[in-house]
């Protein structure tokens, strides 16, 4: 942390008006939040918030905090959402994680990632920039192209997607053309064991993956031990219940909270509307930042029920103890304006105490009321929740 939390939330408040009225709404005064730990009595803002903040009050919502002119570059992501660049070296701190995975001087990196509005392919940049590394502007498509510049600059890492390096692993066999990237850091879509298997099989020895999102840059890093994302230090992260908004312990699962550290956009307390969990016991490979598990899922899969988020998670977790039932799906139906919540099971030989060791599982472990229903039939694909109800 470059300053003290109070003084840099002092200087939000004071220049980004949308920050001094989020306080206010909540009551509260910046000079109440002083540890990370007061951040958790601003509500957490949520993507929509901040799509309807800036159309509201465009460009930025009013959570700017220097003069646009000030700005290194803008982005503008789906949504539409404008996202602005501090002007500084590495503003989205990706050195960290690419210098975990390997990432040095003078490395000749490809960088996979689009620079058309959007700021991943940016952002990368400036981070291997930082890292002295020169960078193959190649952004996505033009795959022959992209190989034979690999081929002929003797590119040795790469950022970018990782179906996108098989895809150009492929291209270049296709083409005779022998590559040599050695390391690569992939991120924005899962990296399932078999892809880093077959990636690092295929000459590229070192694959790990990052995890971050265009408004917050890198939440997160693998080391050499691959066993979850490392939290950088220079951002703010909590896991927090989807429902309340507050800090879980370590371990629960929760929406990743973001606040960033710096003084020209006050991005605080922002939902990232990802799920994951914390574990802080020590990595082998000393760093003592505690990791994220990974990623778990959208909160957007949450369906509200009498007011709360039920997500598939919550009832997928709940259910593993359950080996007898076969299949299940929870329906959500409304009569007189009540939300119901129903588990249909497939469970045949389950025996009749089953019902209420599910209501009871489910009171205990996912707060909330339901009914169990046996069913004879559920389809292979049902999804852990059908929502029934209509709002007519
Ligand atoms: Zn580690």
């Amino acid at each position: 942390m470059t300053e003290p939390l109070s003084e840099l939330i002092a200087y939000l408040a004071e220049h980004a008006p949308a920050f001094a009225r989020r306080l206010q709404a909540a009551g509260l005064t910046p000079e109440e939040i002083h540890r990370p730990e007061d951040l958790s009595r601003i509500p957490v803002l949520r993507k929509d918030d901040l799509v309807d903040l800036q159309t509201a009050d465009p460009p930025f919502g009013g959570m700017l905090a220097v003069p646009m002119q000030a700005l290194k570059r803008i982005f503008q992501s789906p949504g539409p959402i404008y996202e602005p660049e501090p002007n500084r070296p590495d503003p989205w701190r990706w050195a960290s994680a690419l210098e975990a995975a390997g990432f040095r001087a003078g490395d000749i990196v490809l960088n996979a990632f689009g620079y058309h509005l959007t700021p991943a392919g940016a952002m990368f940049e400036e981070g291997l920039r930082a890292l002295g590394c020169v960078v193959l502007p190649g952004g996505v498509g033009n795959q022959e192209q992209q190989v034979r510049a690999m081929h002929a600059l003797g590119v040795n890492g790469y950022v970018g997607l990782p179906s996108y390096l098989k895809a150009l692993l492929d291209k270049a066999d296709e083409l005779g053309l022998p590559l040599q990237v050695e390391k690569a850091f992939v991120t924005a879509e899962p990296l399932p064991p078999s892809l880093r298997r077959e990636l690092q099989e295929r000459g590229v020895i070192v694959v790990r993956q990052g995890y971050g999102t265009a408004e917050c840059g890198n939440l997160g890093y693998e080391c050499e031990a691959e066993d979850g994302w490392h939290v950088p230090e220079d951002v703010l992260i909590q896991i927090c219940d989807i429902n309340t908004g507050q800090p879980l312990p370590p371990g629960e699962v929760g929406e990743v909270v973001v606040t960033l550290l710096h003084r020209e956009y006050a991005l605080v307390r922002f939902g990232t509307g990802d799920l994951s969990a914390l574990h802080t016991e020590p990595c082998t490979c000393g760093r003592s930042t505690p990791r994220l598990v990974g990623w778990l899922g959208r909160v957007g899969d949450a369906v509200k029920v009498r007011g709360m988020f039920l997500h598939p998670r919550q009832l997928r977790e709940m259910m593993v103890r359950f080996p007898e039932v076969e299949r299940w799906q929870a329906v959500v139906t409304r009569h007189d304006h009540k939300d119901e919540l129903t588990l249909e099971v497939v469970a045949p030989e389950a025996p009749p105490d089953l019902e209420e060791r599910l209501k009871h599982t489910a009171r205990e472990a996912i707060k909330f009321r339901l009914q169990v229903r046996r069913v004879d039939h559920l389809p292979p694909d049902a999804p852990p929740i059908r929502d029934e109800r209509t709002w007519e």
